[in-house]
């Protein structure tokens, strides 16, 4: 029809590799659904348009969470309502005018917020444009388990949780029933909707054709106990009666080129692969037979789906670690904090408790929702339906200029 396309602006922040990855999905899965109807700008407005603390985030965020005390005391100290609400709201008055600028210049018609510190501000530059009740805005957690209370705004449309858990904390944080629907984690559509074998991505990807695969990462920052980890894989998957390897190690590093550049240099036993940043890891996951990494939360849902046994070895402490009973309790995988140990339990998956390995990964295949991330854009789809027609949202500013 003659209706223009609707402006969905996802605001995300690169703290960790998650939040960017939900976005994409989200932002995906909106032009597989419905093609040109939306059009969608996935922006970090606190970096493009504020000043300290909030562009600096990304950095602030790397540094506390290499240092775990620091990221404990903001994490949880921050944790109290009046504590948060009052420092967002003294930020959002000091960058009011950037923020809105942010926001208004893409004209939105509904705003998705996949971070814990994008509800507030974003909410607070509504009401003051008087357009609470014009725009959409919904928050998409992507905390599996043990989320920030940040996440939790009264104001919003819709709160999507990806599970039970995180539905309760939202209800018991004061949103009501009609606001949260729990669909899963938004998982990018090449993980949901691809057909691979396991035989092709192999050749694609030049692996051996035979061996079982472990995967070891550690999120969008390869973090971890990486190093240690691998070199005891490099021991524990040599058969040395046999003299040959009853494994092969694929080690994607992400953003971290300093853990790339000293794994470069070493000796394995075994056929190993290190790479970096991996934009198709669907088709890593898909190769592998079983997989390494730290909670995070887009990791874990990405192995469910492609039903690989996760070994967690490490956490962010605060939001992570409660994804730790959500793999383990759930029979997909099993946690522990020492490589040596990790290296044990993997070159048993690969021997004698190939049992263990099979099961593992059909509890994995029981517990994905490659669906959640359609469920939520068919969702978001249906409150704009319901809205009426959008198009007579008025951005007249003095920052937006409507054409
Ligand atoms: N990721 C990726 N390429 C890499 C490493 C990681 O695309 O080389 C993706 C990974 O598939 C996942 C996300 O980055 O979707 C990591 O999110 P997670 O929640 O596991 O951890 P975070 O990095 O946010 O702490």
């Amino acid at each position: 029809g003659a209706e223009r396309s609707k402006n969905v602006l996802i605001l995300m922040s690169d703290t960790g590799g998650g939040h960017r990855a939900s976005a994409e999905a989200i932002r995906d899965a909106f032009r597989i659904e419905f093609g040109d109807e939306y059009r969608i700008h996935v922006k970090d407005v606190w970096k493009e348009y504020t000043g300290w603390p909030l562009n600096d985030m990304e950095r602030s965020y790397k540094f506390m969470v290499k240092h775990v005390q620091l990221w404990k005391v903001a994490f949880h100290g921050t944790s109290p309502r009046w504590i948060h609400s009052s420092y967002l709201a003294a930020i959002a008055s000091y960058y009011a005018k950037e923020v809105e600028a942010g926001l208004m210049k893409y004209k939105p018609d509904i705003i998705i917020s996949v971070h814990p510190l994008m509800q507030h501000i974003p909410l607070l530059v509504l009401k003051w444009k008087g357009l609470q009740k014009k725009v959409i805005f919904v928050t998409v957690i992507t905390d599996l388990n043990t989320c920030h209370p940040t996440w939790f705004h009264p104001r919003v449309n819709r709160c999507y949780c990806p599970s039970n858990e995180v539905a309760k904390r939202a209800l018991y944080d004061g949103l009501e029933d009609s606001q949260v629907r729990v669909f899963g984690l938004p998982i990018r559509p090449s993980f949901a909707r691809a057909v691979l074998s396991k035989d092709d991505l192999r050749r694609e990807l030049e692996l051996d054709p035979d061996l079982p695969a472990v995967l070891l990462m550690g999120g969008g920052e390869g973090m971890g106990p990486v190093k240690k980890t691998a070199m005891a894989l490099s021991e524990s998957l040599y058969d040395k009666d046999q003299q040959k390897p009853m494994g092969q190690l694929i080690i994607i590093c992400g953003r971290n080129k300093g853990l790339v550049s000293t794994l470069e240099s070493q000796e394995w036993m075994i056929p190993t692969k290190v790479r970096g940043f991996e934009t198709q890891m669907e088709k890593w996951m898909g190769a592998c037979d079983c997989i390494i990494t730290k909670a995070g939360p887009g990791t874990i849902a990405e192995a469910l789906i492609r039903g690989l046994p996760i070994v967690l070895n490490d956490y962010i402490p605060g939001q992570e670690k409660g994804n730790v009973p959500y793999v383990v309790d759930n029979g997909a995988g099993v946690f522990t904090r020492s490589p040596k140990e990790t290296a044990r339990i993997v070159s048993e998956w690969f021997s004698t408790k190939t049992d263990e390995l099979k099961r593992m990964s059909e509890n994995a295949m029981k517990l994905a929702q490659p669906e959640a991330v359609f469920d939520i854009v068919k969702d978001i789809h249906e409150l704009a339906r319901h809205r009426g027609p959008l198009a007579n949202i008025s951005y007249v500013s003095t920052s937006a200029v409507t054409s």
